[in-house]
């Protein structure tokens, strides 16, 4: 998505009330401040092992949307990923865009995802690449248990163009308790997250919230 805002506006989530933007509403009920941090496109190697170092120095869990792909090779990071006590969530097989996909096609490229990450996605947790999922896709992956988990504040860190400091200040500006936030475990995204992660959660630690896993 190239004019995604860093702020998911309430009109479009109020649009597809299907999905999951964020949990503001177990927030209100929680006299604890919560965030959810979720890392999509890994796991890679070097980026989701720096992501997994910077969370266990705060006892931060996240949730991690999975490329099958990367799962397949790259097992032993995966692995540490689990032993962390992190959620698992499908990405796809081959990061598919959902708008340019045949519903057939997508619905078995994210099957096929899930025969590497089945025993670690027990909640059927799914992230649509690049936000872009029709309808019918959504309807038909809700009818096999998935929660198709949207966001509430994305840092845009992929981006080559947005700076880190402005990656910094898309999640500062717009975080609140319960926002679910989007970063990525990707070598793509790696400087801007080596900048942008720790910061977060030393602001975040300090002001008083725990980092959650998602858990539906
Ligand atoms: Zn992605």
């Amino acid at each position: 998505m190239t004019m995604i805002p860093a702020k998911m506006p309430k009109l479009v989530k109020k649009i597809f009330p299907n999905y999951v933007w964020d949990f503001f509403s177990e927030a209100r009920t929680s006299s604890e401040k919560i965030l959810y941090l979720t890392f999509d496109d890994g796991p890679v190697p070097e980026a989701t092992e720096f992501v997994l170092n910077e969370l266990k120095k705060y006892n931060a869990k996240a949730t991690f949307f999975c490329i099958g792909d990367n799962v397949q090779k790259h097992a032993t990071i995966f692995n540490k990923v689990i032993e962390e006590g992190h959620a698992i969530g499908n990405h796809t097989q081959h990061h598919l865009e959902g708008w340019k996909t045949d519903t057939k096609d997508y619905i078995q490229n994210i099957l096929e995802a899930e025969t590497f990450i089945k025993e670690h996605n027990t909640q059927k947790l799914f992230r649509p690449p690049y936000g872009r999922i029709k309808k019918i896709q959504g309807k038909q992956l809700r009818t096999l248990g998935y929660h198709i988990i949207m966001w509430d504040v994305v840092a845009k860190d992929w981006r080559k163009d947005v700076s880190e400091e402005d990656c910094l200040k898309n999640i500062l500006n717009h975080t609140v308790s319960g926002s679910i936030i989007v970063l990525h475990d990707s070598l793509k995204a790696l400087k801007n997250v080596k900048y942008v992660l720790p910061k977060v959660l030393e602001y975040y630690s300090n002001a008083g919230f725990r980092f959650e896993k998602i858990a539906i």
